[in-house]
Formats: C-alpha cells, sequence, structure tokens
C-alpha cells in the first residue's frame, strides 16, 4: 500500500483546501517554525483514525478543526483524505478489488467523527484495522512524532513491547483476538 494524495480542509493550521501529492521515494516537508509540518503528519495519523487527543496534541478531538485567526472565523468542520495505492493487493477483503482507494474523515464540531473508505460509510474500526494489517496506521512506529524518541527510551518495559508487537505486524491480531474474546 502506498500514499499518493494526502487533502486537508480546514485541519488545524490548514483553513485552506490543500493537496498534497506524494510522489515515489523520499519526501521532504521543510518550513520555519509553526508553518505546520507536524500538522501535516497529525492529518495523517488522524485520517488513519487516530482517536487519542493527546496524539494530537490537543485537549479535545475539535482541537483539530482550525480555530481562527485574527483575520478568519474559525471553522465547524475538519477533513483529511488519503488517497492509497493499492496495487500490492495488501488491503483487507472488503477493498481489496480496488486499485485506489480514498479515505475520508470528516469531524463537525458536537457531531463526532464520519469515516468513508472507497466511497462507503465506514467506522472507525474498519479504517483502523485496514491500515493495522499493512503494519502502518495511526500507532505504526512508522511514524514518529517530535519528542517521541526520548519517550521510548524512557519508556517501561511493557510499552516498549506494544511498540515492538505494532512494528512487527501482530498487533491486528491481538485486537481481532480480543474481540472474539469478548464474544
Ligand atoms: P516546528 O518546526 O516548531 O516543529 P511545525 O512546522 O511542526 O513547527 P506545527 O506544530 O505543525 O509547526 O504548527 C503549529 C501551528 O499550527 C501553530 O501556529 C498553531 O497555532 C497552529 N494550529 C494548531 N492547531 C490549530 C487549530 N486548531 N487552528 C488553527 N491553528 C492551529
Ligand atoms: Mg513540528
Amino acid at each position: 500500500m502506498r500514499f499518493t494524495r494526502l487533502r486537508l480542509n480546514g485541519f488545524k493550521s490548514f483553513v485552506d483546501p490543500t493537496d498534497l501529492v506524494i510522489h515515489d521515494g523520499l519526501t521532504g516537508v521543510v518550513g520555519p517554525n509553526g508553518c505546520g509540518k507536524s500538522n501535516l503528519l497529525e492529518a495523517l495519523r488522524w485520517v488513519m483514525g487516530e482517536n487519542r487527543p493527546t496524539a494530537m496534541r490537543g485537549g479535545g478531538m475539535e482541537d483539530v478543526i482550525f480555530a481562527g485567526a485574527s483575520s478568519r472565523p474559525a471553522r465547524n468542520f475538519a477533513e483529511v483524505s488519503l488517497h492509497i495505492d493499492n496495487a500490492d493487493r495488501l488491503a483487507p477483503a472488503a477493498f481489496n478489488e480496488h486499485d485506489q482507494i480514498e479515505i475520508v474523515r470528516r469531524i463537525t464540531r458536537d457531531a463526532g467523527s464520519a469515516y468513508k473508505a472507497a466511497g462507503k460509510d465506514v467506522r472507525a474500526r474498519d479504517v483502523q484495522m485496514l491500515f493495522a494489517d499493512a503494519s502502518t496506521g495511526a500507532h505504526s512506529p512508522a511514524l514518529v512524532r517530535q519528542g517521541q524518541i526520548s519517550e521510548l527510551i524512557n519508556a517501561k518495559p511493557t510499552a516498549r513491547r506494544r511498540i515492538l508487537e505494532e512494528a512487527a505486524g501482530i498487533s491486528g491480531l491481538y485486537q481481532r483476538r480480543h474481540e472474539a474474546e469478548l464474544k
């Protein structure tokens, strides 16, 4: 699975619609402090189903919505869309017939988040599982936040084990076993 495009609208400092084409190979994002580099990575994490406000550097989930600036009023919603190239057919069966999959997450004030995958309404869990099986996703060790390396060094052994399990790609299996045990 390869990410090919990230679109933001009303997400954090990206108040105007922003369309980012992700080419093959390495992509660098450069800019002065506070220009929104970390917000871009947070948008990627968020569209993959991140539900921990702490991971989004906010107090609540609605803090991802553009909060207003001196010359611009606040927005009522935020939307992020991620295009995935599924040529390697790594997506779960429900989506695997598609060459390209678009995931959209939208949050509206007082109405929470809604997700779409390949044009269909889906649950947060469907989106999270789509990425968990491909060893990526909101909690993936492939996404390293600013300050996360020192957190990892200082982490307790159980927390460090969870990170290794994510890296090994087995956390999706744990999730399914947990749900099977609840049934
Ligand atoms: P650095 O180089 O210091 O790491 P950065 O490029 O990573 O900076 P970000 O942390 O992505 O910058 O962006 C921070 C900016 O985003 C701040 O100016 C902050 O006010 C703005 N911001 C964050 N959340 C919102 C929001 N909900 N509405 C409007 N602006 C926001
Ligand atoms: Mg930053």
